[in-house]
């Protein structure tokens, strides 16, 4: 199995890093435009048909918010891993994650078959 060496994992701390802001950013966008319509509702009369097309955007919104918000904290996570010198080991069995698997997701807190396992209910045809 390729662990990954110094120059990956800068590349990998690059990799996340940059997620952070990006994850940052949306969140933070995300929370100015819920500020901006929470707003505009209470100053406008809005008819109801037009108020559940609000709703229904603000969930919608609110889920893919929620999303950015757990990734947020598996990506400050794997950064704090990368500073303790515990990143790349597995959560469930201990082993080293492959990196070709952290390249592809650097805040991966689990190998692929600890986490398939965990995914077992949910997981879809996916192909690693
Ligand atoms: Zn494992």
């Amino acid at each position: 199995m390729d662990l990954p060496t110094q120059a990956h994992l800068k590349t990998l701390r690059d990799l996340l890093t940059y997620r952070l802001a990006e994850l940052r950013a949306d969140i933070h966008a995300a929370e100015q435009e819920r500020r901006d319509s929470a707003g505009a509702a209470t100053r406008d009369v809005i008819d109801r048909k037009e108020e559940a097309g609000v709703r229904q955007r603000t969930e919608v919104d609110s889920a893919q918010e929620q999303r950015d918000r757990d990734e947020l904290i598996e990506v400050e996570a794997a950064l704090h891993r990368l500073d303790a010198g515990t990143y790349g080991d597995c959560a469930g069995c201990g082993e080293p994650i492959a990196l070709q698997r952290l390249l592809v997701r650097p805040a991966a807190l689990r190998c692929g078959r600890c986490q398939s396992e965990r995914e077992h209910a949910t997981e879809h045809a996916r192909r690693a």
